[in-house]
């Protein structure tokens, strides 16, 4: 396996790779990975074969953040990254610095941004409203530096994967965008690097996002017809918050294809939500 930092390097290797025609896989990360990282890895070299290539890029993206938000203490942990990966079978691991990325001389700073001007409106858009232009412009600049043929990411990040989508549609990226479903906890909490932050008593509280998800699907397939999201909203918040520690930042029921809410939510209609748990606000979703 491979460890390479810098961007021209990288863009060299994509290079050869391009010359020798070994198709590229590639699974965009920020590290702290788990094993819904190593499931997208498994996706990715399905796709690509043994002749391909597996590429995992590891970057803890700033633009990404709000100056509110967690980027100084997001884990990080390179050494045990680097042996999942190797474990995984990955070929290249990629981890530039912020420098590289992101250039900050005087008279050279960066100052390009990728803006998805829809289904960044709604949802995590709203609650951080400038993360998603720091994710369509970190993974541009990360499809243009490694040039992979199939890219692999999580239904975990449902709105994210969608973003990624129409901007690979919209600017005719040459990529396949594939989106893998979201691995969970033995008790249904998503995997998350961002799990690490929660103490004893709020991991056991976290399961509140899976089991609201969990009612909101049976109360829909119990029901002979669709139910309000307005009602489905309140009694879901209310479940969540009988856990002390847990507070609904919100709670959507949307068109899984074109993002637009749903008045009465029927099967087929999709849930994402996000919780404060403590300090630390976790997302989840699901089809219902
Ligand atoms: P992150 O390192 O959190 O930015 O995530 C990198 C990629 O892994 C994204 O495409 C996420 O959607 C995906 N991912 C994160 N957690 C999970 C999970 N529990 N199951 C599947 N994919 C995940």
């Amino acid at each position: 396996m491979r460890m390479v930092t810098s961007v021209a390097a990288m863009q060299r290797l994509a290079m050869e790779w391009k010359r020798s025609g070994s198709p590229v896989g590639f699974v965009p990360t920020m590290g702290y990975l788990h094993a819904g990282h190593v499931s997208l890895v498994r996706k990715a070299r399905a796709r690509v074969g043994q002749r391909g290539v597996v590429a995992v890029s590891i970057f803890v993206n700033p633009t990404q953040f709000a100056p509110t938000e967690d980027l100084a203490s997001y884990p990080r942990d390179l050494q045990r990254d680097k042996k999942l990966c190797r474990d995984a079978g990955v070929d290249v691991v990629f981890v530039p610095g912020n420098p590289q990325m992101y250039p900050a001389k005087p008279g050279a700073k960066f100052s390009t941004y990728v803006v998805e001007d829809a289904l960044s409106r709604r949802m995590e858009g709203v609650s951080r409203p400038t993360h998603f232009r720091g994710v369509a412009t970190v993974v541009a600049k990360l499809f243009n530096i490694v040039r992979p043929d199939v890219a692999v990411f999580g239904a975990k990040d449902f709105q994210q994967a969608a973003i990624v989508k129409r901007m690979a549609r919209d600017l005719d990226f040459p990529v396949s965008i594939i989106v893998a479903p979201t691995v969970r906890e033995p008790d249904g909490l998503a995997l998350s690097s961002r799990n690490k932050y929660l103490s004893a008593a709020e991991r056991a509280q976290a399961v509140a996002l899976w089991q609201a998800i969990r009612q909101a699907r049976q109360l829909v397939r119990a029901s002979t017809r669709p139910i309000p999201a307005s009602r489905l909203n309140s009694e879901l918040k209310w479940l969540i918050e009988t856990r002390p520690a847990a507070r609904v930042d919100y709670i959507e029921f949307f068109d899984p294809d074109t993002f637009q809410p749903v008045a009465n939510v029927g099967r087929g209609a999709h849930m994402a939500l996000a919780v404060f748990v403590g300090k630390t606000r976790l997302i989840d979703n699901g089809r219902i």
